[in-house]
């Protein structure tokens, strides 16, 4: 995409209408002369107009743009979700629904599903490569999420609330994830599979982290009142920064999410999080980057 819409004005006149937009993601994705996943020749393809599809020259086979994004199988104009979409990069702290409802003029229903498939679309944009290398610093933390409604903490201790934990490599990128507890069977697994072997981690001094070392990670512990950076230099502030936008999006923005859900509030902060120094690309990013068309769709 050559230009970042910035403002209202800019998205507006590069997607003016719903054929702009599938436009936009027939070109990205295929292009004329895209080879034809029916008849494997390269094919001039031509627009069909009773469906978001477009025919091959050769087989008549249908391809449709939308297939592996966010906006397949919806009614929704593709302008909407576009504009959606241009919402969510435009702000800091996320979207409500009820937001989108009222800006989109879409059902509340319509608005909670866009704004689900929007947040699902950032974790997979944002993937899950491994944080941290060798010798590299990569601060470790967990931290209790979500769970609006304090008159139920009699029945649940944690009022509902989830677990997230979340690896950050010193001035680089987050990954997050979600845990049942604290407890190590739960923490170390994901730190083998997310964070890169001979990272030195950064914890507090929770026991679970107690054998990192023996699992081929440096360690070294902060307090726990974390007031301070330990005599060794270490410290957790790089992640407890994250916590604080993450429970800003979740509290500021949103009346209730519940722990099923959690995850993908969890990675759309980790989203904006790994762009803060580019954020200015994150909508061409999410208007360029789609999962590949897959078998079953040929
Ligand atoms: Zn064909």
């Amino acid at each position: 995409m050559s230009t970042k819409p910035q403002t209202i004005r800019q998205f507006f006149k590069q997607f003016p209408d719903d054929e702009s937009c599938l436009t936009h993601l027939f070109e990205i994705r295929f292009g004329q002369g895209f080879p034809c996943p029916s008849c494997k020749k390269p094919s001039r393809w031509s627009r069909i107009r009773a469906e978001r599809a477009y025919s091959c020259q050769w087989c008549g086979h249908h391809l449709h743009p939308t297939v592996n994004t966010p906006f397949e199988r919806t009614r929704t104009p593709l302008q909407l979700w576009f504009y959606a979409l241009f919402l969510f990069t435009t702000t800091r702290n996320g979207v409500a629904a009820k937001e989108l409802e009222r800006q989109l003029g879409v059902t509340y229903k319509t608005a909670w599903r866009m704004a689900d498939k929007i947040r699902e679309h950032m974790a997979n944009v944002d993937g899950d490569q491994q944080v941290g290398g060798l010798g590299k610093i990569v601060e470790i933390d967990e931290t209790l999420v979500g769970g609006a409604n304090r008159k139920s903490r009699w029945r649940n201790p944690r009022g509902g609330k989830t677990m997230v934990m979340g690896m950050l490599e010193r001035d680089g990128a987050v990954l997050t994830t979600v845990v049942a507890d604290n407890r190590k069977h739960n923490l170390l697994p994901k730190v083998v599979e997310h964070v890169a072997p001979g990272s030195i981690c950064h914890t507090d001094e929770l026991r679970s982290y107690k054998d990192l070392p023996k699992l081929g990670f440096g360690h070294d512990t902060v307090n726990h009142t974390r007031r301070y950076v330990s005599p060794t230099g270490a410290h957790v502030q790089g992640i407890e920064n994250f916590w604080g936008q993450l429970k800003r999006a979740i509290n500021g923005t949103h009346i209730h999410v519940s722990g099923k859900h959690l995850w993908k509030y969890a990675k759309e902060a980790e989203y904006r999080f790994n762009r803060r120094d580019c954020a200015d690309a994150m909508l061409s990013e999410l208007l360029t980057t789609f999962q590949p068309l897959s078998a079953s769709h040929d």
